[in-house]
Formats: C-alpha cells, structure tokens, sequence
C-alpha cells in the first residue's frame, strides 16, 4: 500500500475528517484534501442574515487556518473519481489513493425549477446562500405587510430544520417590527407537516398554530409563476404570494454524477451504517453527499466522520469495517431570538423530549423552547471552528444515547 487518503471537499465533513485522520494516523500516511476555493462558509448563520442578526462578513473564514498542518490542502476542480483505477483527477493535477473520502456536499440548483429564474431577486429569493440571505435581509427590511410564502421544492434538502426556524424568525421580526397583523406567513412543503419526523412534526406544527404560521403539506412543487406572483404543484393547486421565500431543489455535485457515482439524482448510494460507497471499495462518503435517510447536517458530518476514521483504521489493519453508524443527528431549532428547542434522533428513535447532552442535567432540553438552548445555539458557532473543525471529540459517542430521553 502506498498509504495515501484523498477526501474530496474541505467543507464542514472534509475538515472534520482529514483532521481527525491526522490525529489518528502515522506520518507514513499522506492526506490529502481537495476543494474548489479556500472559503469556508458557516451555513447555519446564514439562518440569522435575513432577520439582521449576523453580518455575512462574518461567516467566512480560510479553509486553510482550520486545516492542520501535516495535511496537504489543494485548491483546484475535482473533474473525475474512478474507483477501478482509485484515482481522482482535478482541472491540474490526478491524485491516486488507497482509501477516499468524499464530502462533496450538495448545493441548491433553482435552475431546475420551471419558472424560477424569472422571479428570482425580485419576488423570489433564498436564504441558503450567503447572496440570498443578504439580498433577502434587504426586501424584509422593505417588506411592510402582505404575503410571505417559504416554499420546499423538493426532498432531500439541506438542514430540514431551517425552513421552520425561517418562518419562526419571520413571525418574531414582523412582530418586532409592529407588523405583524399586516403579514401572513405560510410554510408549504412537499412533506407532510412541519418536519421529517412525524411526533417532532406535531410540536413544530402546534407551535406554527400559535404563531399563526400556516403549514401547508404534500404540496410538490411544479412551477413558480413570477409574474402573477403564484407556486403551483404538481397536482394543479395554486398559493399566492406577495414575497416568495423558496428552497430550490437540491442536488449533489456534477462530479458524483459525471463519474457515475450517483443514486440518479446526484446523491452517492451509501450503506448506511459501515458509511462505505456502496459497490465501491475503500471509498467512503459523508456529510450532505451521502443518500442515507437523515439529516443533512453539520453534526451528522460531524458523527459519520468518527464512523469512518474508525472503519478506515479497521480496514489498514486488514479488519473488516463495523456497522455503527445509526443515523445519528442533533439540530437546534430557533424558535425566535432568544429561544431555541433542540431535537436528538437517529433512523430508528424519533426526536424524544428529555435533557441534552449530560443525562438528566442538561443543560438543554429536547423537544422543548428553552432559553438555554438559545445560547447553546449561538456558542455553537464557536464550537464549529474551535472544536467541530479540528476533529476533536466532544466526549461523546457518534450514535444516539438513550439516557436522559423520556420515553412514552
Ligand atoms: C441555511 C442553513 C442552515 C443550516 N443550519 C444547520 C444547523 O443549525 N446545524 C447543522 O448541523 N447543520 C446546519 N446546516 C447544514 C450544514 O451546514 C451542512 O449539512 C454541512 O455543511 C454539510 O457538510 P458537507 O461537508 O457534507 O458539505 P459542505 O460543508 O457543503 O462542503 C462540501 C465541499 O465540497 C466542495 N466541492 C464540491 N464539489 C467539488 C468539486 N467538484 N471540486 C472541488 N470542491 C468541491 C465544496 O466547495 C464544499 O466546500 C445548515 C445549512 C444551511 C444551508
């Protein structure tokens, strides 16, 4: 073995596991990891950007400075992975590996919803780019009453938690802008209720009721009418709107397709608890790439890349890879500034309510709207870059602990 790792992308995954791989590897062991740009954006404030509450300046920072010496860090176009050859090839260079790593993400694609294009930056606008964000804070800013529709377009997409903590945030700001009576404010979505998990779902959607946030299900879209200002699904109904606020169908990286890696739509077929491509050998994925069914997350990065640090050690020293992975994921849910509920789940355990991460003691709460979890939120972005980034363990396993859950 000429003992050589390439990951493919330095986003959040990437790093996360070509430092937790250094940490874990001898010097003989060449990593290297690959990524377009050297801009490491932090996507989940780009939640805060439209209600004026972090800068986009802010948000990011050098890959480079989060990527640990002894690491060799390329910046360059990954065109092609052939896993016969295991060899990767970028715009200037090709590198042969013995395992890879890919976290190559996935990113929105509205030129793939009809009509889109027409409306967008003028009626229709997202906040799941750091342009988007800032140009959507500017029309809120204007806004002073009327319609404002969050529409999904498609399953899978990005953090699924984010369409809701938008249309929360929404309604705080037009409160606090003493509009609030003035603006409706609907959530309409391809699933059916609030979010993926059916009982988290039902809470989420008591505390739209609340908010007087309509929640409108099963609404696939078809088309975005710019013009008359509609969305329409595919089964012919129509919603008007006065502001769209959309999230555009997703898809993973050209280069997973163009290397004939995908599930179809773009997304790698991986097993879903060894984490290895599935079909492929020593190839693993992680983070939004994979097609495995749960969250695209940060914190689902985070846990998948202590499985695969783990299976890849296994596998130098000839063992055969473990099924551990369990779907594991961990988001904060921003109910309006100032509180936040947080929900801890895995492919098989809903989100339970309970205390979180010390058993018992907290100091958050699932399922529940707590100001702690606020500032959990918000010291979680310190977290990221000097802790998560690093790949450096919190204590913590990387599947679901059940103590501290209550159950029935
Ligand atoms: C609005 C919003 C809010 C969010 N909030 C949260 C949250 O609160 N909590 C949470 O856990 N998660 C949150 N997320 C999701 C989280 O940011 C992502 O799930 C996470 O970043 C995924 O990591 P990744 O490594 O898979 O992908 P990314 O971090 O997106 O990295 C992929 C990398 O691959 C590179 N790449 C891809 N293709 C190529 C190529 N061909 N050549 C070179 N480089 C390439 C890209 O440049 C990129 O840097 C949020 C996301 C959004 C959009």
């Amino acid at each position: 073995m000429s003992k050589k790792i390439v990951v493919l992308g330095a986003g959040t995954g990437g790093t996360i596991i070509s430092n937790n791989l250094r940490r874990h590897l001898p010097e003989e062991w060449e990593i290297t990891v690959i990524d377009r740009d050297d801009n490491h954006v932090y996507q989940p404030g780009m939640l805060f950007v439209p209600f004026d509450l972090q800068k986009t300046g802010t948000l990011t920072r050098s890959r480079k400075r989060y990527i640990l010496p002894g690491i060799n860090f390329v910046i360059d176009e990954i065109t092609h992975v052939d896993t016969d050859k295991r060899t990767v090839k970028t715009k200037n260079h090709s590198f042969p590996y013995d395992f890879l790593v890919i976290c190559t993400g996935c990113k929105i694609a509205p030129e793939e919803n009809d009509g889109l294009m027409e409306a967008w930056g003028k009626n229709a606008f997202t906040f799941y780019s750091i342009e988007g964000a800032d140009l959507l804070r500017q029309k809120l800013k204007e806004f002073d009453g009327g319609k404002l529709v969050l529409d999904i377009a498609e399953v899978p997409f990005k953090c699924p938690v984010a369409p809701i903590e938008f249309v929360f945030m929404a309604d705080w700001y037009f409160r606090k802008k003493g509009i609030r009576k003035k603006v409706e404010i609907e959530l309409v979505t391809p699933l059916t209720g609030a979010f993926t998990k059916p009982k988290a779902s039902a809470v989420f959607g008591e505390s739209a009721k609340e908010k007087n946030i309509k929640i409108t299900p099963m609404f696939e879209l078809n088309e975005v009418n710019g013009k008359e200002k509609y969305i329409e699904s595919v089964q012919g109904d129509r919603i008007s709107y006065d502001t769209l606020v959309i999230i555009p169908t997703t898809t993973g990286d050209e280069v997973i397709s163009n290397s004939g890696l995908d599930d179809g739509i773009g997304f790698v077929p991986t097993h879903l608890n060894t984490l290895q491509a599935l079909k492929r050998e020593r190839v693993y994925v992680i983070g939004d790439a994979t097609n495995v069914p749960t969250s695209k997350a940060g914190s689902v990065a985070h846990y998948e890349a202590d499985v695969v640090v783990f299976n890849i050690m296994a596998e130098i020293h000839g063992i055969k890879p473990e099924e551990i992975y369990d779907g594991h994921s961990t988001c904060f849910i921003v109910y309006e500034k100032g509180t936040s509920s947080l929900i801890d789940f895995n492919y098989k355990i809903e989100p339970l309510p309970g205390k979180f991460p010390l058993p018992h003691m907290g100091p958050f709460s699932l399922l529940r709207e707590t100001k702690a979890n606020w500032y959990g939120k918000l010291g979680f972005e310190w977290l990221y870059w000097n802790v998560l980034l690093a790949g450096r363990h919190l204590g913590m396993p990387p599947t679901l602990v059940m103590a501290g859950k209550e159950i029935g």
